[in-house]
């Protein structure tokens, strides 16, 4: 099993609930509570650091903290090895 320790860094006092991070990540680690209008940082080990949901927040609410460490990393790097 592939373990990873990324992080996903969330400032809910910056956040204004515009859902563009919920809308960016395509890989359904960031799910939307409607209720709370805020995003859910749900399956964080799958997160592929593409940093888009970072990218997009204009209010600087999200840091992604890569697990550069992990097999996963390792696994990718391997393939040009
Ligand atoms: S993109 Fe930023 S401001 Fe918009 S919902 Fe996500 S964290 Fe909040
Ligand atoms: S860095 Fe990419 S994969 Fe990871 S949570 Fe953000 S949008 Fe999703």
């Amino acid at each position: 099993m592939i373990r990873t320790k990324h992080k996903i860094e969330y400032s809910p006092e910056k956040c204004v609930g515009c859902q563009l991070c919920y809308k960016a990540c395509f890989v359904d680690v960031i799910r939307w509570d409607a209720e709370k209008k805020r995003p859910v940082f749900k399956y964080v080990s799958d997160c592929e650091h593409c940093f888009y949901c970072e990218a997009v927040c204009a209010k600087g609410a999200i840091r992604v903290v890569p697990d550069y460490a992990s097999e996963h990393m390792g696994q990718h790097f391997e393939q040009y090895a």
